[in-house]
């Protein structure tokens, strides 16, 4: 890698706040921040009147679904996953190459140089899927945490259809994939990629505890301490999940996650929606971290997590795009947007999140999720960085800075992306791929998308008739936890 001379712009950082300096580049990483760096035998990049900030970090996504954006109507979660997990159309190599360069391409246009990818891949054909997306990852350029989406239940099998009071109940959710095989492939994919590729780390990524049997959750807490990587899954996105994960292990998830040994500073946990503060005091004991996907949870109506009690709990707070099916974009800048001003709604004016605490939790949260050293500007990290034109920005303190970078950028003022000490984007254009190759397969996929919609929602009608009817018994159930606007039957 070749040394590299940022010059003159207005830094961004979260510890050391905002400063006039140059940044020497070297080997991937930031070597030296300082004023007047020689420039002998480095390439310079002239920053003069730009801002260099960490490049944001989106701590939650599915790139699976990086070209579903506007294809499924705001659904509560189980019937959504109808459409998108249930109906879901086939896929070739191809296919998963170009959504996943699609998605990298839209974040590091908009500024995010890492992303968490919680990606499911067919487990028959594992590591042809595994390794079309890491090779759409490396040639686009973005770093990336791969943690493969597994679950040894079935989806359908996990939803609270006990609460229906019908003739058809299913029974206890039994085994859909042997947890032991399940768990060899995401051992095999871990010793394969971890510390192979600077740009790259392989994270367990459990569905959801109740997805999985706890023989497959203590695998995962095994592997997770043999090999000494992060784990990355959901955890009560809904009230649903709230209800029956009661109903299944009673006491809290988080209690049962935390007796299975999944809990700690290594572990992340997908929307957190509707945590107790019980849950929310145990996860901060163990240090975990917490991934608020703010868009996603308005548009399915899952809920507004609760920012305030995790702060003040010292609960680090990353924040997810979540997958395009439910978002649908993956801009960081507007995750950062809407997960700032969605907590207007509770509580006092005082106790509301600042844009700056929502950047620091995105930083710290994201880089610890990923386990790279990134989202600072100092000597020492990971050379993530993004220079922005300051034509609609001014860099006069951090507040009034990070206000109107959360509230007023989508993107438009990237000038150049780096990653790992090597520019990715500039001009307006990516300096790896052809994008208008890319984009001529991503509209082919989007177009057979839409073709196919009607006949594959055709065949979950059955499912989505029973499900409609599970959220209205789900509304009417009570509950202490107030997550959504609507009002909650009273518990007495
Ligand atoms: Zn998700």
């Amino acid at each position: 890698m070749s040394n590299l001379l940022v010059r003159g712009a207005s830094i961004l950082d979260p510890v050391t706040g905002l400063t006039e300096a140059d940044l020497l580049i070297d080997g991937g990483r930031i070597t030296e921040v300082g004023s007047r760096l020689p420039a002998a035998g480095v390439r310079v990049l002239d920053a003069d009147g730009m801002l260099a900030m960490p490049g944001l970090i989106n701590a939650h996504t599915h790139s699976g679904q990086a070209l579903d954006r506007g294809s499924t109507p705001d659904l509560p979660l189980d019937l959504w996953l109808t459409r998108v997990v249930l109906a879901e159309m086939e896929r070739s190599l191809d296919d998963v190459y170009t959504t996943a360069a699609a998605g990298a391409l839209e974040m590091l246009r908009t500024g995010c140089t890492a992303v968490l990818d919680h990606v499911f891949l067919d487990y028959d054909d594992f590591s042809a899927h595994a390794d079309a997306v890491i090779s759409a990852y490396r040639d686009v350029g973005i770093r990336a945490a791969v943690a493969p989406m597994a679950a040894d239940l079935g989806h359908a099998e996990t939803w609270p259809t006990h609460l229906l009071d019908d003739e058809e109940q299913p029974p206890p959710p039994t085994p859909r994939h042997d947890p032991q095989r399940l768990a060899g492939l995401m051992e095999t994919f871990i010793e394969e990629h971890l510390d192979r590729d600077p740009r790259l780390n392989p994270v367990l990524g459990p569905n959801a505890p109740q997805r999985c049997t706890d023989e497959y959750l203590a695998l995962n807490a095994r592997i997770a301490e043999s090999h000494g990587v992060g784990v990355h899954t959901h955890l009560l996105e809904t009230k649903s999940q709230r209800i029956a994960t009661l109903a299944r292990y009673g006491e809290s998830v988080v209690d049962h996650l935390d007796a299975t040994g999944l809990l700690g500073p290594r572990t992340s946990l997908a929307h957190g929606v509707w945590l107790s503060p019980e849950d929310i005091a145990t996860i901060a004991r163990r240090d975990a971290i917490v991934v608020h996907n703010p868009v996603s949870n308005l548009r399915l109506g899952s809920g507004i997590m609760p920012m305030q009690q995790m702060l003040e709990a010292e609960v680090t707070v990353a924040v997810g795009a979540d997958g395009a099916a439910s978002n649908d974009s993956q801009n960081m800048f507007e995750a950062w947007k809407i997960g700032t001003v969605v907590h207007t709604l509770r509580g006092p004016f005082q106790s509301w999140p600042t844009p700056s605490r929502v950047w620091r939790g995105m930083l710290a949260g994201g880089a610890r999720a990923l386990a790279f050293n990134i989202g600072r500007l100092s000597a020492g990290a990971l050379a993530d960085l993004v220079l922005l034109r300051l034509d609609r920005h001014i860099p006069s303190d951090v507040e009034s800075l990070t206000a109107s970078l959360a509230f007023a950028e989508h993107g438009g003022s990237v000038e150049v992306v780096i990653v790992h000490g090597e520019v990715v984007w500039a001009e307006g254009r990516s300096t790896r791929v052809d994008e208008a190759a890319i984009g001529r397969s991503a509209r082919a996929f989007q177009r057979r998308l839409r073709e196919t919609a009607t006949a594959r929602y055709r065949e979950v009608e059955g499912q989505a008739e029973r499900l409609t009817a599970l959220e209205a018994v789900i509304e009417q159930t009570p509950t202490t936890l107030e997550r959504r606007l609507r009002p909650e039957p009273d518990p007495q």
